[in-house]
């Protein structure tokens, strides 16, 4: 577990953000300014348990120690600044944060539960040349509070309003790669399933990943959450003609990482194909992309490409992704098409771009 000494995060200007902090980082504050080393407790139960937004509301704080607080750091809460509504019921939440970027997050209903889609980057240096978010590079990395933000505030809005299914999963899907931002993304989680946190079971935490292989081997190894990886083809130079990380970390090696590890118990691996026409949609790609997932207990989802303006690529037809789906079937991998959400708002899979729109 990372403890960062809060003094670092000073300057004449800043102050520190206690929001997102782990129980540890706060015992390190608490032991620096002299406060009883409870209070981390405390302030674990205030931010994560009772959602509390203003230093001043933490009642069980003496008025001495709540002062100090206000002195050297704020709570960090921003809620966010839009929120469009698809017709089929998902919303597009958009976040300022700090240098006037924009960030996205999705929160997708099904009648008696929800998951919210967070965004772990301001851009993305990846470069996946069919994502929108790609496409605007990369604009910095997003904290442990920016990212666990887009879950409280989000979930405060839905508890606002009426007949809304409340958020049960998490998926990093929004906008970056969360292993490029993993110090972020691992305390994240650790708030989001310590005791002293959120206390939610890993299992409802899907982490997704182009395949950066060192962090991708930190997350397998320090967290229990369920991982899904960007796949999109099978074939070497082609994955490495739409995703260029293939150069650096191929499939191929990727997929021998996951085999290490045991996915036949609660934790589940899957894979995210989406399917462009005429570019990975062929039989071929399907015995492919068989041989590379034999013996690895996991789902394939194949996506529909969301198509957007100046990209080069379309969606496969509805009847080549059915037929590639019952390929799979039948030859043994669990295979899937994952309905599109939240299009018309362009919330969809690869759509978010963080603007600003009225
Ligand atoms: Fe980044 Fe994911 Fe988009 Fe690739 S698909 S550019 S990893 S946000």
């Amino acid at each position: 577990m990372v403890i960062l000494n809060y003094t670092l995060h000073l300057t004449p200007y800043t102050k520190m953000t206690l929001f997102g902090q782990t129980l540890e980082q706060l015992q390190t504050l608490c032991l620096q300014e002299g406060f009883p080393k409870f209070t981390a407790k405390q302030l674990c139960d205030w931010m994560y348990k009772k959602n509390v937004t203003d230093i001043d509301l933490m009642t069980n704080l003496s008025l001495k120690i709540r002062a100090r607080l206000k002195e050297i750091a704020t709570l960090g809460r921003t809620p966010a600044v839009n929120c469009q509504t698809s017709v089929d019921g998902t919303k597009k939440y958009l976040f300022k944060i700090h240098n006037s970027k924009f960030i996205e997050s999705v929160y997708i209903p099904t009648p008696d539960r929800a998951t919210l889609c967070i965004s772990s980057q301001v851009g993305c240096k990846m470069g996946c040349r069919f994502c929108v978010t790609g496409k605007q590079g990369f604009h910095g990395s997003l904290t442990a509070a920016d990212i666990l933000n887009q879950l409280f505030e989000v979930d405060a809005a839905i508890k606002k309003t009426n007949n809304q299914a409340s958020i049960h999963n998490v998926v990093f899907m929004g906008m970056g790669e969360p292993m490029d931002n993993y110090d972020a993304v691992r305390q994240t989680i650790d708030v989001m399933t310590a005791e002293w946190g959120l206390a939610w079971s890993p299992q409802r935490i899907t982490v997704s990943t182009v395949g950066i292989i060192p962090t991708l081997k930190r997350l397998l190894d320090e967290t229990r959450c369920h991982v899904a990886v960007s796949l999109h083809n099978p074939f070497l130079e082609e994955r490495e003609a739409i995703m260029p990380v293939e150069r650096a970390y191929p499939i191929a090696d990727v997929v021998k990482l996951l085999q290490q590890y045991n996915w036949r118990g609660q934790r589940r691996i899957s894979f995210e194909y989406i399917m462009f026409r005429g570019l990975n949609d062929d039989i071929r790609h399907a015995s492919a992309l068989r041989s590379l997932l034999r013996g690895l207990p996991c789902r394939v989802n194949l996506i529909r490409f969301h198509a957007s303006p100046d990209m080069p690529y379309r969606t496969s037809t509805d009847i080549v992704i059915e037929n590639f789906c019952n390929y799979l079937n039948d030859h043994g991998i669990i295979a899937t098409v994952r309905a599109s959400r939240g299009e018309d708002i362009m919330a969809a899979c690869g759509l978010l771009a963080g603007k600003e729109r009225p």
